[in-house]
C-alpha cells in the first residue's frame, strides 16, 4: 500500500532535511539520496 502525499510531506530527511519522495518499499531523500526503508507502512528513518 502506497503511503498517502500527507505522510510525505510530513517527514523528511534526518541527515539533510530534505524532501523525501516515495519508490517501492523505500523513501529517498530527493537532495542526498539516502534511502530508508518503509516497514509495515511506516518509513524507519533510524537507520
Ligand atoms: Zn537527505
Amino acid at each position: 500500500m502506497p503511503l498517502s502525499e500527507e505522510i510525505l510531506n510530513l517527514i523528511s530527511c534526518p541527515k539533510c532535511n530534505g524532501k523525501m519522495k516515495e519508490k517501492e518499499n523505500f523513501v529517498i531523500c530527493k537532495e542526498c539520496k539516502t534511502k530508508f526503508p518503509i516497514e509495515d507502512g511506516v518509513p524507519n528513518l533510524l537507520q
